[in-house]
């Protein structure tokens, strides 16, 4: 494993609608393990390929449970509750701001060895994973954002939420 590169703003591939994923081969199973490691790295909850140039519909996410990889990801939001909290982005370091989220998702995909996956998530996972899909449609978290911020290194996170179970976490 390897980890990559992490593309940041302006990058325009950033802004780019990424391609479906033909096949899940081995190629992108090694992507989405770099993946994996290169969220590791950077303290993320999780991670979008764009973001590691690759104009890929690939996303990977842990918010402490363990690895999900999802191909293809199609989000479902469910009921009308939304949740305002706090996000940022491994691809704008230094900047937060509040988004509001639907509280449910179903998510259905591929997983890593090309099977269909169907998950529902809820909260913290299931905001990561709007944000996730939304890098795959060349929208930004500060696209949706209010009181958008600069913040201390210390405080930078890709996902920072209070509901997280890490304080700082980025996506
Ligand atoms: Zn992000």
């Amino acid at each position: 494993m390897a980890t990559l590169e992490l593309k940041l703003v302006p990058a325009p591939i950033l802004r780019q609608k990424a391609r479906p994923v033909a096949q899940v081969d081995a190629r992108i199973r090694r992507l989405l393990e770099d993946m994996v490691e290169t969220m590791y790295a950077s303290q993320g909850i999780g991670l979008a390929a764009p973001q590691v140039g690759i104009s890929q519909r690939a996303i990977v996410v842990d918010i402490g449970d363990g690895p999900i990889c999802v191909v293809n990801p199609k989000l479902t939001l469910l009921g009308e509750e939304e949740e305002l909290a706090t996000e940022g982005c491994l691809s704008i370091p230094g900047v937060q701001g509040d988004v509001w989220r639907s509280l449910e998702v179903l998510v259905r995909g591929l997983d890593e060895q090309g099977r269909p996956l169907k998950l529902q998530a809820q909260g913290l996972l299931a905001r990561v994973f709007q944000h996730e899909v939304d890098h795959l449609d060349g929208v930004l978290f500060t696209d949706k954002a209010s009181d958008v911020r600069q913040v201390t290194p210390e405080e930078d996170s890709e996902m920072a939420s209070e509901e997280g179970p890490l304080p700082g976490q980025q996506v």
